[in-house]
């Protein structure tokens, strides 16, 4: 118990993805934590709901990933084993496109950084082991045996529910209003009170600048839309033969995942979503425009589907300019741990994070390969390193 006029040791803004893993970790710790959540944890209003998650390791977004989605994975089954459930499943990943094209020469530069268990299919191969994808004659197949998918509101729920079997106090349905950190520590303005903590760790996602409007570099917000398609065949699609995949092709990139009720395929296009203005406005209805889209892309690469989605769903992240998220001490503010900006990629390695956050309130480092993401990079007056059109592009995967 935190004492010398502190209420906790740690207040965690947010227990949404990332606030939720890091509760665990500290509480894990024996660190004094509060976490405050303006809804309940395991929500689907903001970055963690629709379903479903991609796991990956053969990174197309770069090796500099590998050692934390390793270590992401470990911490995975770290969580599953504290609360009893599976959570990752790892039944495989499928990244399609041209042998010669940035999308594959990336995934194949994290396979090579760490030697990642892998198989290459070519034309023949692919479209003879997995026919529910129509494939165009100058694709292949790179087949990622350490990918699969997470459950992200379950994964959300029990993280904080084991965090509070640690020992961990979270409010739910109390919104922090403002943030106020010194030299001494943290003055936190909720809903329903006033806190005082010696640290405090942002996580409120597409909310944490409106929040902590000096908090650099900014985000912008982004809405990502998924829908389920029904399948004719869903015994075609259950996990055991249908494992998650990236596509990219000249006109598509696109994700999908396996039947997880029995009846649909989940698909995300990665383009062409909307710039979110308030967070608290998140727009969940799909136009038109946007479902003709979806619908030719799976008409033409998933055929066996049936054209009109069953479900659709609208979420939102928040995007850096170079697409790394930010975690880390900050320079704007004392005592605080940013971390936000997860750029459409972040669920995958969240119960790392969380460890690295709970490194940096413990020992003030960590021995976690985050360095790329440095709140303060940005700042240095480092410009942000190219990046493919479809990689940089709005993606949730
Ligand atoms: C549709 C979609 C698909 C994606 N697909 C993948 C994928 O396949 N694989 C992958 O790895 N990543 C994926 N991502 C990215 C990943 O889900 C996000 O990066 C991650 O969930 C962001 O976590 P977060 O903690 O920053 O935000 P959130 O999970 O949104 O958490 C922020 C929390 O803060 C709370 N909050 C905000 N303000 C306050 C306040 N003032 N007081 C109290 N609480 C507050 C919010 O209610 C929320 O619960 C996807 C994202 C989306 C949207």
């Amino acid at each position: 118990m935190a004492q010398d006029g502190y209420d906790a040791d740690v207040a965690v803004i947010g227990v949404g993805t990332m606030g939720s893993m890091a509760c665990w970790q500290l509480a894990k710790r024996g660190v004094s934590v509060v976490g405050f959540e303006q809804f309940a944890p395991g929500h689907d209003r903001s970055g963690a709901g629709g379903e479903s998650r991609l796991f990956r390791t053969a990174y197309l977004e770069g090796p500099q990933y590998v050692p934390l989605l390793l270590a992401a994975q470990e911490q995975w089954r770290n969580l599953e084993s504290d609360v009893g459930r599976e959570l990752l499943t790892l039944n495989g990943g499928l990244m399609i496109g041209q042998p010669d094209s940035e999308f594959l020469t990336s995934v194949m530069a994290s396979i090579q950084s760490a030697d990642l268990p892998h198989e290459i299919l070519n034309y023949n191969e692919a479209t003879k082991r997995y026919p529910q994808h129509r494939l165009h004659r100058d694709e292949i197949m790179i087949f990622d045996r350490q990918a699969g998918f997470i459950r992200p509101e379950l994964s959300v729920a029990l993280a904080a529910d084991a965090s509070e079997s640690m020992g961990a106090r979270i409010l739910r349905r109390e919104r922090v209003n403002s943030v106020e950190p010194d030299e001494q520590g943290v003055t936190v303005v909720t809903s329903n009170g006033v806190w005082r903590t010696r640290k405090v760790v942002i996580a409120a996602g597409a909310w944490s600048q409106r929040l902590c409007p000096k908090l650099t570099p900014t985000i912008r917000l982004q809405r990502l839309v998924m829908t389920w398609f029904p399948l004719r065949d869903p015994a075609s699609y259950t996990p055991d033969r249908f494992p998650i995949f990236i596509r990219q092709t000249e006109a598509y990139d696109i994700s999908g995942w396996p039947t997880l009720d029995s009846t649909s395929l989940k698909v995300a296009v990665n383009f062409g979503y909307d710039m979110v203005d308030d967070p608290d406005g998140l727009d969940r209805t799909v136009n038109d425009h946007l479902l003709d889209t979806i619908r030719k892309g799976v008409r033409e690469l998933l055929p066996d589907a049936i054209n009109e989605p069953m479900r659709i769903g609208a979420y939102m992240d928040g995007y850096t300019d170079d697409r790394d998220a930010i975690v880390g001490y900050t320079d704007d503010l004392p005592n605080t741990i940013a971390m936000y900006g997860f750029s459409g990629h972040g669920f995958k390695m969240a119960p790392a994070i969380g460890q690295a956050v709970a490194d940096l309130v413990a020992d003030g480092q960590t021995q976690l390969p985050i360095d790329h993401l440095d709140p303060n990079r940005l700042t240095q007056n480092r410009q942000p390193p190219k990046r493919l059109r479809t990689i940089a592009g709005e993606s949730g995967r």
